[in-house]
């Protein structure tokens, strides 16, 4: 069957939080732009995370280095951070390059490179949220790290007063203080905690990626599902048969996440991608025993944050293949901690969130964007900004596309 032509401005891949953003940043400089996906907006990565928007985390998450950090890890008995022997020795090539990437002057210098993304990214989600109409589902009350030991709350507040030059409003909060913010929390966990206050955060990361879908299709956008393998190169830029017709653009965006380069191999292009995944579940709890923040067990390694489905409980990382069947081990650990325990919030289990769980993909020096020119056209890598798109994606695309654009 002969399809029918349709030329665009750029073809984007990938309907993520990354892709849908880029897609609307294109479309505010007058592209016209086609966004594909072989599934819904926002059903993958975006969909199972923490939902933080972590203006706080200034620096770039890095490498340990230290000696008991990586003993701990070595272990394998950490909810923070977990592997699959394979899959670390497939990875060593990738780590050894994020371990050498994390040096001390390195890393500062990486971290300087993203901060202008991560000083906008509150700003660049405000603007999207009333024409979305995602305010609902945005909170503006920080985060709050738990220790439970006094050596490790001691050591975060060094930490964050190391932090002085970049101006970011935190409380230090005794028990008891802590005991005013989060009223459900029994006494007696925790020696205390650190409260971010700028971040802001999510109760549905996969329906706000839903949503700027929506924005943007009512703003004109052209929304199809097909298989990104099937772009193919030709002397006046890309192709792509999507929704029974043959699109055409000079330029392309692949924002596949984990499956990038899945397209970009048999391209020719092989890109230093790595994965880390986490798994989540979701707890019900009583209005008046949940808890009112997003709250990080630092020591333990996972995350709770009130959802639009409950409380979700979201783990540290596991470096596994892509594609490996799930482990619920860091889930059932995270489970038995005092936190999650009934005792800790009056939790009860509700779902986990299916069988597969959430894989980011990560470049090895944490920033967010590869470009390169093809033939005629050009064709454009996004990979997840420092590993957290929610906070930086929307800034990222508009640093990186406006040279290009409004040139
Ligand atoms: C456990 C965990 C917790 C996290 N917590 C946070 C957090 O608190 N804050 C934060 O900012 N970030 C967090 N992140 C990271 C964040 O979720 C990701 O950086 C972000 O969702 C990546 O978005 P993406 O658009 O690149 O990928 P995805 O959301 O995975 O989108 C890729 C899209 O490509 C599509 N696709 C794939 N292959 C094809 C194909 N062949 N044809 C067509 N379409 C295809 C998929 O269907 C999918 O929709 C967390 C990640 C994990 C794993």
């Amino acid at each position: 069957m002969k399809t029918a032509g349709r030329q665009t401005d750029a073809i984007v891949l990938g309907a993520g939080i990354v892709g849908v953003s880029i897609a609307l940043h294109l479309q505010e400089r007058g592209r016209r732009v086609l966004l594909v996906d072989r599934g819904e907006p926002g059903a993958e990565t975006s969909h199972g995370n923490a939902g933080l928007i972590e203006r706080a985390s200034v620096v770039p998450y890095a490498f340990p280095r230290g000696l008991s950090t990586l003993a701990a890890f070595a272990s394998n008995r950490s909810i923070a951070v977990r592997y699959r022997p394979a899959t670390l020795l497939r990875m060593a090539p990738w780590l050894a390059r994020y371990w050498w990437n994390s040096a001390p002057g390195r890393l500062d210098r990486l971290g300087q490179a993203i901060l202008p993304l991560i000083e906008r990214c509150l700003d660049e989600h405000r603007q999207w949220t009333k024409a979305a109409g995602t305010e609902s589902l945005m909170r503006d009350e920080g985060w709050i790290e738990l220790y439970r030991s006094r050596r490790g709350l001691q050591q975060a507040v060094k930490a964050a007063a190391e932090l002085a030059a970049y101006r970011l409003a935190y409380d230090v909060l005794d028990e008891a203080a802590l005991q005013a913010r989060e009223p459900g929390l029994l006494a007696g966990i925790v020696a205390g905690a650190v409260h971010w206050r700028d971040p802001a955060t999510v109760s549905d990361p996969g329906a706000v990626t839903r949503a700027y879908a929506a924005l943007f299709t009512a703003r004109g956008g052209e929304l199809r599902h097909a298989d990104a393998a099937g772009l193919q190169q030709d002397s006046t830029g890309w192709r792509l048969s999507a929704g029974g017709e043959d699109w055409r653009a000079p330029e392309a965006v692949v924002a596949l996440g984990p499956w990038s380069n899945d397209l970009c191999e048999p391209l020719g292009y092989r890109f230093p991608l790595g994965f880390k995944r986490g798994y989540h579940m979701h707890y019900a709890a009583a209005a008046d025993t949940a808890p009112r923040h997003p709250l990080c067990d630092v020591e333990a390694g996972f995350v709770l944050t009130p959802m639009a489905r409950g409380i979700r409980l979201t783990t540290g990382i596991e470096l596994a293949a892509r594609d490996a069947p799930s482990d619920s081990w860091q889930l059932d650990q995270a489970e038995r901690q005092p936190l999650a325990v009934p005792e800790g919030f009056s939790l009860r289990w509700l779902h986990r969130d299916g069988a597969a769980p959430g894989s980011a993909s990560l470049l090895t020096d944490a920033l967010a964007t590869l470009d390169w020119p093809a033939g005629e056209g050009s064709l454009y890598l996004w990979a997840a900004c420092e590993h957290a798109a929610f906070r930086q994606i929307r800034a990222a695309a508009r640093q990186y596309l406006r040279p290009e654009i409004d040139a």
